[in-house]
């Protein structure tokens, strides 16, 4: 299957030739065509498959083929939950709309709004942007989404983990009742499975969420040892096994940051990526780390989630996440693209329960290993840490391979748009 089969144009093989790719994705050979076609469509795959360019190629497609004469109103909206997705989204947008006259914008919190709104002012015909920030420049009558065509829901999953779905819906508000919908996510959940009954109409589904067959593929250690000796033992493996390119997991921002020190102070370079850091401290951290400028990033879930970092040899879970599906995605980081890779877990006395936990989900039982100096002591507290339990999350149920499921609805407006692109 080649990308010019799925009828894309010209203007965009050639962005995807001079970004190197040479045949779709799974994701992608499957969502493209319907999108194509103006279908709504509901879509789970695994994080690092490719799903950004799944929704922007397509609608790229539909916006450049049926162009508005004059004036730009925006088009196609991509909602993502995180600053850095939307960016990571927009460098996407830009990238494969090179050769088409089109233009976009990025807005996002936690920077100066003045410039997203003259990049507004001056016609935008795609549009990527976090939930907050949009709904409050709409407040500022700064944005119009009136005649929106196209919604894109990334990481739909995470935004119904960060809270954002009444964000969500007062967004959609704000879009005219004909437009084509498009759901991406991770997981798929009853929640999503709610989601997307609410926005989507007869909408083509594709599942690519493999079952554990990637989560088998992936080195995974446990290494068992005393709460207080994390710091020390994670410095030792880094520096015994000369790693220079280490993802860390902490569970809270604060701890992030405090990793982030004690590394730094035994001369491995390191940030910290969270929640609570500008805009700019995390670009540039992630931007360091991508280039090797820095060796370690330390990361929470949220602040990690989506973010595009290529081929990881070394993920450690300094902390395991209480939610068990976390797991999943923090070592889906290493062995992207066949790549062989590795996940090590730090596991004190007070995380055995998470460990139970994440092991009944993959149904595999972790090899454990304790290293000498680093035995967790037997008589620290056994009940699991507090913090963070709050989100009610998805229950993964059983994906199946390749899954299409097509409903007939050849009667809606969406068929019409079939017509008009097809000229
Ligand atoms: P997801 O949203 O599913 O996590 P992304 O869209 O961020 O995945 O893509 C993950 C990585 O794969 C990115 O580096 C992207 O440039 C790359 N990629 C996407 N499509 C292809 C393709 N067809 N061939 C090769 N690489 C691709
Ligand atoms: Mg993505």
């Amino acid at each position: 299957m080649s990308f010019k089969s799925l009828g894309l144009s010209e203007a965009l093989l050639k962005a995807v030739a001079k970004k190197g790719y040479t045949k779709p994705s799974p994701i992608q050979e499957q969502a493209i065509p319907p999108i194509i076609d103006g279908r709504d469509v509901l879509a789970s795959a695994q994080t690092g498959t490719g799903k950004t360019a799944s929704f922007t190629l397509p609608l790229l497609h539909y916006i450049s083929e049926n162009p508005k004469k004059k004036i730009r109103p925006i088009r196609a909206l991509i909602l993502t939950p995180t600053r850095e997705l939307a960016a990571q989204v927009y460098a996407n947008v830009k990238d494969y709309s090179a050769f088409l006259d089109l233009k976009s914008a990025v807005i996002f919190g936690g920077v100066n709004q003045r410039p997203q709104i003259a990049a507004l002012r001056s016609g935008v015909d795609v549009l990527v942007a976090t939930p907050g920030r949009l709904l409050d420049l709409h407040g500022q009558k700064a944005v119009s989404l009136k005649r929106v065509e196209i919604f894109v829901l990334d990481e739909a999953d995470r935004m119904l983990d960060m809270g954002f779905l009444k964000a969500i819906e007062s967004v959609i508000n704000l879009t005219p009742n004909r437009r084509q919908n498009l759901l991406f996510s991770a997981t798929y959940s009853k929640e999503i499975k709610r989601l997307a009954h609410t926005i989507l109409k007869e909408p083509i589904q594709i599942d690519v969420t493999p079952e554990n067959s990637t989560v088998k593929a992936i080195a995974q250690m446990v290494y068992r040892v005393a709460k207080s000796k994390k710091t020390a033992l994670v410095i030792k493996l880094i520096n015994d096994g000369n790693w220079h390119q280490v993802l860390v997991f902490t569970r809270t921002k604060h701890g992030a940051n405090r990793l982030a020190k004690s590394m730094a102070n035994s001369q491995i370079s390191a940030s910290a990526i969270h929640g609570n850091k500008s805009q700019n401290a995390r670009t540039k951290a992630l931007k360091d780390f991508k280039s090797g400028k820095i060796r370690v990033l330390v990361a929470t879930d949220i602040a990690a989630r989506g973010l595009d970092i290529p081929l990881l040899p070394h993920v450690v879970n300094f902390e395991l996440p209480n939610i068990p599906e976390d797991y999943v995605h923090r070592i889906g980081r290493t062995g992207r693209a066949g790549a062989q890779g590795e996940a090590l877990s730090l596991v004190c006395t007070e995380e055995l329960d998470y460990l139970k936990s994440i092991e009944k989900l993959i149904d595999l039982k972790l090899s454990k290993t304790i290293i000498e100096g680093f035995e967790p002591q037997p008589d620290e507290a056994t009940t699991p840490p507090k913090q963070g339990q709050n989100r009610n999350r998805r229950h993964r149920n059983a994906p199946s391979n390749n899954v299409k499921k097509h409903s007939k609805s050849n009667n809606n407006q969406r068929s019409k748009r079939r017509r008009n692109t097809s000229n």
